[in-house]
């Protein structure tokens, strides 16, 4: 029986360090990075605690110097697939009856390993995989992994305390919050390595075993990722670092039928094969595998006529193209009214043309490259799509170079086409889309808002219009699942906003909340009769 008795402190967010010149954490993080670059590291899978090297490798390498190899990792097959559903059945045994006390307090360490000393290796392996600056680094992987850590084992035992309203006299009703019967494919993508954390630690966290798949190009900050989770003590099998092509792990994964759940963030696409896959499959399943995935976005702005224009043009640049607008969360279209369009242009484009690109080890880059070929060459072929575009002109960037690493300029396209290409799909790079209607169209600009994409996930109203924005936020109710009134529609916090969005960007169950970890449980009623009857007629039936 799992119950609340137990009392977690009540979390804060975790203080985001400046690393502004002469600052401890400054020469701290700059040595750090500096370390992991002078080694070559070998990553192994890790199933029921046994490191295991299947001698079929994958590279790991700096995006913003691709030469650089960090090391080589070691790729599950099936036969590690399979070998990690049973170490997590076995550790399933004795975690899933294991207090939750206990449980929330391994993860608490882990939170706290970060603060103590395991702070800057997260945030130097994230610079040198995945191309953040030391400020992307600090919110993505310490922060945000502290804070998932404090923030969830809260809500479990808020979740955990939830229990029937009511026991009339001579019974007593109760709820036990079991895990899941089974074990969770935990899925991650590249762009945030707290997100492979927090896939991971979420459901482990309320008694379940997990096999984690990271993306190939985030397996290096990943690993460092489970480094720590082992430090903690999270017990061998419960979770399983099985590093591989999605292809090979996944369908292997997915046709168990010990299959639990699925806690998936990435692509659209990716999501609904999975869920497919699951499909075909539903009729082998001890239970209904719960599934949850956090996907795709095309992030929308939409300014009123009444906008701070000083500000919302900061908005802009910082939504965009902050981490080079690989968040899920990054501005991508963005409406104008034309009446304020030559003002917010030329404090636009200042602004942009200030940006500083390159290696972030130079703490004054404000941006860096993207992160891999693959995504350099889809992100290109948008911008040489709007190079030969009647209906739309490049005002900003346009160039690229991946000689030494993958880098793009942020890219601003005006169009006089609301369904132009990049006001539609998702690029997951520095591309922004300006759109410019006309301020008496307002209304029609909101339907357009709300119907030109069939992603959910992230959106902001601009305006000093209280009506106007009330309109907005009415009208496109269900076209983001974090919505943002005079801010840029991206940053979300754990304890503050909890994330995720609708239609295709995901089942919106809000990671780093209660209705997350809600999804991680099932529940078993418990009805308990002090007095039982020993006749079974009614009163209804005497007829005398
Ligand atoms: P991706 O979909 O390419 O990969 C995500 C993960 O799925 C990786 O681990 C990949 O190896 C794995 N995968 C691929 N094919 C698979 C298969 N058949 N079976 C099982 N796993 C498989 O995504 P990405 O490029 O790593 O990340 C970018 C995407 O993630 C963007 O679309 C972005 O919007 C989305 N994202 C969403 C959120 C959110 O909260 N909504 C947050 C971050 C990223």
């Amino acid at each position: 029986m799992q119950n609340a008795k137990a009392m977690v402190p009540k979390p804060v967010n975790e203080p985001v360090l400046s690393y502004a010149p002469g600052t401890p954490e400054r020469a701290a993080l700059k040595s750090r990075i500096q370390e992991l670059k002078s080694q070559e590291i070998e990553v192994p899978i890790i199933i029921g605690g046994q490191e295991i090297k299947t001698g079929d490798m994958g590279e790991m390498r700096i995006p913003h110097d691709h030469n650089h190899l960090l090391g080589r990792f070691h790729k599950a097959g099936e036969k590690e697939v399979k070998m990690a559903i049973e170490a997590a059945m076995d550790a399933w045994s004795s975690w899933s009856k294991m207090p939750w006390e206990s449980r929330a307090a391994i993860f608490n360490k882990m939170a706290s390993i970060l603060q103590r000393h395991g702070e800057q290796t997260i945030n130097a392996s994230t610079i040198l995989c995945q191309s953040k600056n030391a400020y992307q680094a600090e919110i993505d992987a310490s922060c945000e992994m502290i804070d998932f850590l404090n923030f969830n084992s809260w809500y479990a035992q808020q979740l955990y305390s939830q229990q029937p309203t009511y026991s009339p006299d001579g019974m007593w009703n109760r709820l036990e919050h079991r895990p899941l019967e089974g074990f969770v494919f935990a899925v991650s993508p590249f762009n945030f390595t707290s997100i492979g954390g927090n896939l991971t630690a979420a459901p482990a966290l309320m008694g379940n075993v997990v096999l984690w798949k990271p993306a190939s190009s985030a397996v290096y900050s990943s690993h460092f990722m489970m480094n720590l989770f082992r430090e903690a003590g999270v017990p061998n099998g419960v979770i399983n670092f099985i590093p591989g092509s999605g292809r090979d792990v996944g369908p292997n994964v997915l046709k168990d039928p010990n299959l639990a759940g699925i806690h998936f963030t990435g692509s659209t696409a990716v999501f609904q094969g999975m869920w497919k896959t699951v499909g075909e499959n539903i009729s082998n399943y001890k239970s209904y595998p719960r599934i949850v995935g956090e996907t795709g976005g095309k992030d929308f702005c939409i300014a009123h006529e009444s906008s701070d224009v000083d500000a919302l043009a900061t908005a802009m640049v910082r939504g965009a193209f902050e981490y080079q607008g690989q968040k899920c969360s990054a501005l991508s279209r963005t409406y104008i009214p034309k009446n304020i369009w030559p003002e917010l242009k030329e404090k636009y484009l200042a602004q942009v043309k200030a940006i500083k690109m390159g290696d972030p080890e130079d703490f004054s880059n404000f941006m860096n490259a993207v992160i891999d070929q693959s995504a350099f060459d889809s992100i290109t072929a948008y911008i040489d799509g709007a190079k030969k575009a009647t209906d739309a002109e490049i005002i900003s960037g346009g160039n690229y170079d991946d000689a030494k690493g993958y880098f793009i300029e942020p890219t601003t396209i005006l169009t006089d086409n609301p369904k132009y290409i990049t006001m539609c799909e998702e690029i997951f790079g520095p591309v922004l889309t300006i759109y410019l209607y006309d301020p008496k169209d307002w209304k029609a600009t909101l339907d357009l808002v709300d119907t030109t994409s069939p992603y959910a996930l992230t959106g902001c109203v601009w305006g000093q219009d209280r009506e106007a924005v009330n309109e907005a936020s009415q009208r496109l109710t269900h076209a983001a699942g974090n919505f943002y009134i005079n801010d840029k529609p991206s940053g979300a916090v754990v304890g503050q906003q909890p994330f995720g969005g609708s239609r295709a960007s995901g089942t919106n169950d809000k990671a780093g909340s209660m209705f997350n970890l809600v999804r991680w449980i099932t529940m078993r009623t418990i009805k308990e009769t002090f007095d039982p009857p020993k006749d079974f007629s009614y009163p209804f039936m005497d007829e005398t």
